[in-house]
């Protein structure tokens, strides 16, 4: 055991923090969590409300490329609720009309022929010249996107001149999905980086489900584990700032007052949080921390819509370039223990959840101009089953500042999880790993974020 008697203190319990909590109490670290909310998760959280019926975030789709989300659910025993969808990317139409992106099973790039010959919308001249736009990413795998991280993705796609169509059909869904915001904003790198692992590993765009709640499959277990092996978590703890003394953190302040001390400290902060907590002086210290300024968090909204009738029979996440709901999923298909409204069964009709970007100006709306745009969404999308369609319940979720915006040039500011003050360890999605702000991204910032402490531990002790 290399934490023997070590005390960690990690601000922050979503799920960086908790996976952190888990890998340091499993080296033998004394752990304690401190989180703001009542509840834990963060951007992945889920709470019931007074009707009892669970309401989220946000839509969480597990991409199959999140090994490391999946090592940890195997551990803590609940890997058997990611519900595995068919391996196919749907898009909805304003007027009614999809087209879908099918998979064989095939060895890579084969698997991915029935997308480009038979979706169903896209031309063969169109899916050529994309596909001839592919050829450096093809060629150099994954040295090629961070190369083009100075470009907007509209940019990089300008200047490869494949059709407007694709732009606006395929790739604005997926940016908006992906990040929140469209593609004259993101960084052509993230788009790019996608695509080359969707090409190279074939199960990687496979999307799966939580058989329910994210609470239930993910957190507590998660908490639980670690509880068990001595950590301890404190809900309603806000960390006001790092006392920082020019060369090592000494405590942090919490808003009630109280100083905590510990031998290592851990920010599972989301960017704009962190930036809160971090002393003039720190910023000062080193340009990395200085440079932490540079990232902000994006907007979104999330919505819930319960329908009188079954709209889509769709199990599985849907795109859609026209409206505000570029990702949306029919909860009452893809998640089992979500076909309820207010504690009654609900077989056969629709639970829509919602993802809405960008939000950025769609914030200042009430609920119930966000509700009804998003309906327009919806009746645009499937104009004969939405008909006579009844709203029974519905729930809005705005999240000012959620993960961090991919801009060109801001990937050289995603900071590493050690940090150049010897006690100071960052993890989260915005932090550099592969996955950017995921639940893959926030699980392989908290694995690299505690072999880091282990490093240094194992360091001072030798
Ligand atoms: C709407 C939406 C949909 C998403 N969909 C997907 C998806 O489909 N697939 C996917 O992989 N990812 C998705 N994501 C991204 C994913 O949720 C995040 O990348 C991931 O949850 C980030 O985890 P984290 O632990 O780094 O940060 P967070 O979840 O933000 O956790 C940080 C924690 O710190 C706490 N905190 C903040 N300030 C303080 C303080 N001063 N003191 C103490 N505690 C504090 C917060 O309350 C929070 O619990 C989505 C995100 C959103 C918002």
């Amino acid at each position: 055991m290399s934490g023997e008697n070590k005390k960690v203190l990690i601000i922050g319990g979503g799920l960086a923090g908790l996976t952190a909590a888990k890998r340091l109490v499993d080296r033998g670290f004394q752990v304690r969590v401190l989180e703001k909310r009542p509840i834990f998760g963060g951007k992945v959280s889920a709470w019931k409300d007074e009707e009892g019926d669970w309401i989220e975030s946000g839509t969480h789709c597990f991409f199959g490329a999140y090994g490391v989300l999946y090592d940890l659910m195997k551990e803590i025993g609940t890997y058997h609720a990611v519900l595995w969808k068919d391996h196919r990317l749907t898009y909805t139409l304003d007027g009614g009309s999809s087209f879908t992106f099918d998979t064989w099973d095939l060895p890579s790039p084969l698997h991915l022929l029935p997308a480009i010959i038979k979706n169903g919308y896209f031309t063969f001249g169109e899916m050529a010249a994309f596909s001839k736009s592919l050829v450096p990413l093809a060629l150099k795998r994954d040295k090629y996107p961070p190369t083009q991280d100075h470009l907007t993705f509209a940019q990089w796609a300008d200047q490869k001149k494949f059709g407007r169509r694709l732009m606006d059909k395929m790739f604005r869904p997926m940016a908006l999905a992906l990040k929140f915001i469209p593609p004259e904003e993101i960084s052509a790198k993230i788009i790019l980086d996608v695509t080359e692992t969707f090409y190279r590993i074939p199960d990687s765009s496979c999307m799966g489900f939580l058989k329910g709640s994210p609470q239930e499959y993910l957190h507590q277990p998660l908490v639980d584990y670690a509880k068990k092996r001595g950590a301890q978590f404190q809900n309603g703890s806000v960390v006001e700032e790092l006392l920082f003394d020019g060369q090592k953190i000494r405590g942090v302040q919490l808003r009630n007052g109280e100083i905590l001390d510990a031998d290592y400290y851990l920010s599972a902060l989301p960017i704009h949080n962190l930036h809160k907590i971090m002393p003039d002086s720190l910023r000062k210290h080193d340009r990395f921390f200085g440079n932490l300024e540079r990232l902000e968090g994006v907007p979104v909204i999330s919505v819930q819509i319960w329908y009188d009738r079954e709209i889509t029979s769709e199990d599985n996440v849907l795109f859609s370039p026209d409206g505000i709901i570029p990702v949306y999923a029919n909860l009452a298909r893809t998640t089992p223990d979500y076909r309820t409204l207010r504690g009654e069964s609900f077989e056969g009709k629709t639970r829509f959840e919602f993802c809405v970007a960008p939000a950025r100006d769609l914030m200042g709306l009430t609920n119930d101009e966000i509700i009804q745009r998003v309906d327009r969404s919806v009746r645009a999308n499937f104009p004969v089953s939405s008909q006579g369609a009844r709203i029974l319940k519905s729930t809005v979720v705005r999240i000012p500042q959620s993960v961090y915006a991919p801009l060109p040039g801001m990937e050289q500011y995603r900071p590493t999880q050690v940090t150049p003050v010897s006690n100071l360890f960052i993890a989260g999605g915005f932090s550099q790993q592969l996955y950017y702000d995921s639940m893959g991204g926030a699980v392989m910032s908290a694995n690299l974020a505690v072999e880091g402490i282990v490093r240094e531990s194992m360091r001072r002790t030798s």
